[in-house]
């Protein structure tokens, strides 16, 4: 059951992610809760990528990871060792 003091929690946590990327409240990501974007295996990259293939804001994403150097997870829907790669042919 959500209360007063959960919403003002959150708000509170979410703030400051929301000023610093605002396209992040239109993100497909954060109504899935069992998907892993941070995937330790191929299964869990297929799912999170599979998310991130119908998420409207998937290009601000990836364009945020690769202007941040976003070491870990899983990015507009391309891995961590692709961004690097990606990052290696620019
Ligand atoms: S592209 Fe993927 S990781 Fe990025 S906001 Fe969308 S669902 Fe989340």
């Amino acid at each position: 059951m959500n209360t007063m003091d959960d919403t003002a929690t959150f708000e509170a946590l979410t703030a400051p992610i929301l000023e610093e990327r605002p396209w992040s409240a239109f993100a497909a990501c954060q109504e899935v809760k069992d998907v892993s974007f941070f995937p330790q295996n191929k299964s869990q990259e297929r799912a999170a990528a599979a998310i991130c293939g119908i998420c409207p804001v998937r290009e601000e994403c990836l364009d945020h990871a690769l202007a941040t150097n976003e070491r870990l997870g899983m990015w507009g829907g391309v891995s961590e060792k692709r961004r690097r790669a990606l990052a290696r042919a620019s």
